[in-house]
């Protein structure tokens, strides 16, 4: 499958790594918005939130109860934002489910984790 996000966790194309273990996998965004801008993707491939089924619901929990640790991991030290962009109006450039870590700096309301 050509997808970006695949071709990261497993290794063919290089990233910053934050974070890895069985189900997902975290690295550094490649046009940070913020000091700390991480992305975390489940290593199962997945479009969107839209196309999640009921039986990833162990995935989405396990990526929410480790974002606080990436978090700190990626030197957000005081708090930070997660957002997952979904779909065309959204502006998900990337079709494989990701969550933008943001933080490390106070971070202004209009930031949403997607490029211009
Ligand atoms: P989206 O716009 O889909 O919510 O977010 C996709 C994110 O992936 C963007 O913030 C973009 O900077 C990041 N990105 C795109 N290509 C690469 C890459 O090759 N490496 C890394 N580390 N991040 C990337
Ligand atoms: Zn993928």
């Amino acid at each position: 499958m050509d997808c970006l996000f695949c071709k990261i966790i497993g290794g063919e194309v290089p990233s910053n790594k934050i974070y890895e273990d069985d189900m997902i996998f975290a690295f550094r965004d490649i046009a940070p918005e913020a000091k700390c801008h991480v992305l975390v993707v489940p290593k199962k491939h997945i479009g969107s939130i839209d196309e999640l089924k009921s039986e990833d619901g162990e995935i989405v929990a396990h990526i929410f109860s480790k974002i606080p640790e990436i978090a700190r991991l990626g030197g957000c030290t005081d708090g930070y934002r997660v957002i997952s962009n979904c779909g065309h109006d959204a502006g998900q450039s990337v079709k494989h489910l990701h969550f933008h870590v943001l933080g490390g700096e106070k971070l202004p309301l209009h930031i949403n984790g997607s490029m211009e």
